[in-house]
């Protein structure tokens, strides 16, 4: 199928039609340009902004002279075009229960509506949106863009409740029993822990919550030198975040080199155009305290982050042990599932902390309850690697269809 789409449209994990509303642009027909970008994305305002735009290095127009700017002209046709909200499928009587108002779990809901369904998604913060609106900072996605897009999906009837929190105050099973379909889509939202000595003292964030803290305005203690830990956009996020809440310097200490590094270019030049600086090639090997306090971060060098079959696996050079004194060590080395949200259902993660699936989105063993995975490894909020869309219009069947990873 893939051989089939325009080079931008198959990069685009969303699969835009890019090319039919570049053309409708050119048309000045701003509301078919939207229609078209809506027809497969409830978040064109978001993604206008924040999105990483694999489909304008796959752009053929690169081998003239340069990339069309994609994203660029989805931002015009999406701030200049009226837009009213879509007209749902006559309602069919089903009612499904959405488990976290994050990306997937909205445009499982919106995708529901609009095919007749009613659509109830459960969210623990006060307000949806998920990693959008707890970890991109609204220096890189203005609220009110994000609000825009909400108050699409709102429009179209998906009902959010936010404030509960499935597994506190509701559990899964009173959802089974209550809906005729529950559909979980909490994503990653966990920062996986540092595991050297200090790990856990005060002064030391992961990566997540700091930046759940200071976006829900917690603003958390932050002075003096920061250290961040990991070359992901998380790690940039939360190193510029640092600065902005008071850092009077901020490290980042990865294991790659510039060149290897996770973050995309754009967002370590960006982190460094700011202030930020970069110790690449380096690996934490302990956190340095006194008196119960952070003084420092013990890093190792690098000898080599991945093995010859490109598995990572850091080897480190003997002895090569450093100290970097900073007050605050932030830590961005990957994101974890939490399952909270299964508390009191009897449910429980399988082997490699997984839910166990029956086929692509059944969670096995139990009738009408679908997860939204996410296929990406390098999905991360406001990267649209992992969106999705259903597939028929049938509550009972398999309505969810994970989109394949960006063919870069
Ligand atoms: S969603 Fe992202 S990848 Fe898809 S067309 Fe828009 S900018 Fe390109």
């Amino acid at each position: 199928m893939s051989e089939l789409l325009p080079p931008c449209t198959n990069a685009c994990p969303v699969r835009t039609d890019v090319r039919g509303y570049i053309a409708a642009i050119a048309r000045r027909d701003y509301v078919e340009a939207c229609r078209l970008i809506r027809a497969r994305n409830p978040f064109p305002s978001v993604c206008a902004w924040v999105c990483p735009h694999p489909c304008e290095e796959a752009c053929r127009r690169a081998g003239v002279d340069m990339p069309l700017s994609i994203r660029e002209l989805k931002r015009f046709a999406v701030e200049n075009a009226a837009w009213s909200p879509a007209v749902p499928a006559p309602a069919t009587g089903k009612k499904v229960a959405v488990v976290g108002a994050g990306p997937a779990g909205l445009t499982a809901a919106y995708e529901l509506v609009l095919r007749g369904h009613r659509a109830v998604v459960y969210e623990r913060h006060r307000s949806p949106g998920g990693h959008f609106f707890t970890s991109l900072p609204a220096y890189r996605l203005p609220r009110e863009v994000l609000q825009r897009d909400l108050e699409t999906i709102l429009a179209a009837g998906v009902e959010v409740r936010t404030g509960v929190e499935v597994g506190r105050d509701v559990t899964v099973t009173r959802l089974r029993d209550e809906y005729d379909a529950v559909i979980i889509g909490v994503g990653l939202r966990a920062s996986k822990r540092l595991d050297v000595p200090g790990g856990g003292l005060p002064g030391v964030y992961p990566a997540l919550e700091f930046l759940e803290m200071a976006n829900l305005g917690e603003r958390p203690r932050v002075s003096g030198r920061v250290a961040v830990v990991g070359g992901g956009d998380v790690a940039m996020d939360a190193a510029r975040t640092a600065l902005r809440l008071g850092a009077s310097e901020v490290l980042v200490i990865c294991l790659e080199e510039r060149e290897q590094m996770p973050a995309h270019r754009w967002e370590v030049d960006e982190a460094l155009a700011e202030g930020v600086t970069l110790l690449p090639g380096r690996g934490p090997a302990g956190i340095m305290e006194q008196g119960g306090r952070v003084v420092g971060l013990k890093v190792q060098k690098v000898k080599s982050v991945f093995d010859p079959d490109g598995r990572f696996n850091p080897v480190y050079e003997p002895g090569s042990f450093e100290s970097v004194p900073c007050d605050t060590v932030i830590t961005a080395i990957g994101q974890a599932p939490d399952f909270r949200f299964l508390n009191g259902s009897g449910l429980k993660a399988g082997e490699g902390g997984r839910l166990v699936l029956d086929g692509e989105f059944f969670v096995a063993g139990v009738r009408g309850l679908f997860c939204l995975r996410r296929d990406s490894r390098r999905a991360r909020p406001g990267h649209c690697r992992s969106s999705l869309r259903p597939q028929g219009g049938g509550v009972g069947g398999p309505l969810f269809k994970g989109r394949k990873r960006a063919a870069a």
